[in-house]
């Protein structure tokens, strides 16, 4: 036997013993040639000992075949308890599993793909309700109190990285949006020029806006944009669209539209059910053939026949 990790309880001499009757066991329960060495043993408890052995099963680096013996008290005769593949400390292992929406990364979304957004998604609420008042992504409209912390935060520092802007109302702020403040705009055919390209690039006839389950005009990661192009482009603020943070026709589209498909809630598991009038049998061994020997009565396998 090879050099044992043992726990301090010092395992049963007889269990530890049947090293050659735990390799049979693991031979059995594994496929043929992937049974190593004999790596170690521990005492589980009074007459109960784990056997552990290598597999050399490709994939299963670090991975140990452990099989546990017992005895029963005053009895010599060693018995299987379970046999089981078990991950030693280098083993390697899978790893942690991450639910799809927090693996998804910008750039996963290609044509024909759908994204479903939650039905309470923080970055999407209501649109026009046609009740009075602001509509509620309006810069005058109050936030819900559980954003407002967060959209003031982010505002604030918006507000320290932009440039000083004219005071709403005054001439300059009225010279800025006629353009007056800047020595040349755009011409019309600089205008054409751009949305030619914009449209190329994020317009219908794009493969991802032919697959697209509804188009942008009617989306609301959809930001409008000034002047005059807002007719017909807008800006995308979807993190996860290969659009996000560029100017997309209105006739654009792609699966992560925000109305395309609402992520169902998943389902409550029924409370569980505890059937305690009869006890159930489980057949250990299936059916032996007629005229087979039957196998030993729990009796004997302790010796006390
Ligand atoms: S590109 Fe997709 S996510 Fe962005 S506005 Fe258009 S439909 Fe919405």
């Amino acid at each position: 036997m090879s050099a044992a990790t043992t726990r301090s309880r010092t395992p049963d001499r007889l269990c530890a013993e049947a090293v050659d009757q735990a390799r049979s066991a693991a031979e059995e329960a594994a496929a043929p040639g992937v049974v190593g060495e004999h790596v170690g043993l521990v005492s589980e408890g009074d007459r109960v000992v784990t056997h552990f052995f290598e597999c050399k099963e490709l994939g299963y680096r670090g991975w140990r075949w452990a099989v546990t013996v017992a005895r029963a008290s005053r009895a010599k005769l060693v018995t299987l308890d379970e046999t089981v593949l078990l991950p030693g400390s280098d083993a390697l292992l899978a790893p942690e599993w991450v639910p799809w929406s927090e693996r998804l990364r910008p750039g996963d979304l290609g044509p024909g793909d759908l994204l479903p957004t939650e039905a309470e998604d923080l970055r999407l609420e209501p649109g026009f309700t046609g009740e009075e008042g602001p509509p509620p992504n309006s810069v005058i409209a109050e936030p819900s109190h559980d954003l407002a912390e967060r959209v003031e935060a982010e505002d604030a520092e918006l507000t320290d990285r932009a440039p000083a802007a004219a005071a709403r109302g005054g001439i300059a702020s009225l010279a800025e949006e006629l353009g007056m403040r800047r020595a040349r705009v755009l011409s019309r055919y600089g205008l054409h020029l751009a949305a030619d390209r914009w449209d190329e690039a994020f317009g219908a006839r794009t493969p991802m806006a032919q697959a697209a389950p509804a188009a942008c005009v009617t989306c609301g990661f959809l930001v409008p944009m000034a002047g005059s192009l807002r007719q017909a482009f807008g800006v995308c603020a979807n993190e996860f669209s290969p659009a996000d943070g560029r100017v997309v026709s209105l006739a654009y589209g792609c699966g992560g539209h925000s109305e395309a498909a609402v992520m169902p809630k998943p389902p409550q598991p029924s409370p569980p059910v505890l059937d305690s009038l009869a006890a159930d049998e489980f057949p250990l061994h299936p059916p032996r053939p007629s005229g087979s020997v039957p196998s030993p009565t729990p009796d004997e396998d302790l010796g006390h026949s």
